[in-house]
């Protein structure tokens, strides 16, 4: 069992004064992670998929998942991870508006904190697994890219099941763009 965790993005970031396309956000805020204590096991390649609800309004969004290690708990982990979302420009925003940058954790070894397996509903309490992961195919294809007998903890349903359940129209315009090419520290 690892860490997993969700990196997406349709807006370019403004890092450090630089304005930065959603790969090259990846790649600087994995490097970012990296600097506070989180070791990068594996990547998955970048995905891209049609921005939801409305494709024509927003630009597509990029996505990919990275496997890690780290002695942060997943509270700690969650706080780095939003700290670095700000770090690229994130504000609140309205919900389904365009970002520069989502982090989620996906899995954090298997802990079940907040979830009771059905609730979608958004709030800022930490809830693993990450509630609507399961009906992302942006999730679950580079999940399955990088950790493809990941078994979702509660009910150990394995990803090939949950990939199954996806609609095929929210699978079939996802584009496989290439690796998310990013030094490992292990
Ligand atoms: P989403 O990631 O589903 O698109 P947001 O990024 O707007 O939605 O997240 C909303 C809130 O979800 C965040 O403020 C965060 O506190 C909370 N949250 C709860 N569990 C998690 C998790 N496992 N990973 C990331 N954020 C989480
Ligand atoms: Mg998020």
């Amino acid at each position: 069992m690892a860490i997993y965790v969700a990196l997406g993005a349709n807006q370019a970031a403004q890092y450090r004064g630089k304005t930065v396309t959603p790969a090259e956000t990846f790649l600087l805020a994995v490097e970012r992670l990296q600097q506070f204590g989180v070791d990068v096991l594996k990547t998955s390649n970048l995905w891209q998929s049609p921005a939801w609800p409305d494709p024509d309004a927003q630009p597509p969004y990029i996505n990919a998942v990275i496997a890690v290690e780290t002695k942060l708990d997943p509270h700690a982990l969650l706080a780095l991870l939003k700290k670095t979302e700000a770090a690229f420009g994130r504000v609140a925003a309205k919900r389904n508006a365009p970002r520069p940058l989502d982090l989620d954790i996906l899995d954090y070894h298997g802990q079940v904190i907040n979830y009771d397996g059905r609730t979608m509903r958004k709030g800022e309490t930490l809830t693993l697994p990450h509630p609507r992961m399961l009906s992302r195919p942006f999730v679950l294809m580079p999940l399955a890219e990088i950790a493809p007998n990941w078994r979702e903890p509660v009910i150990m349903r394995a990803i090939t099941g949950w990939a199954a359940r996806l609609a095929l129209e929210d699978v079939a315009p996802m584009k496989r763009l290439g690796a998310l090419l990013v030094p490992s520290t292990k």
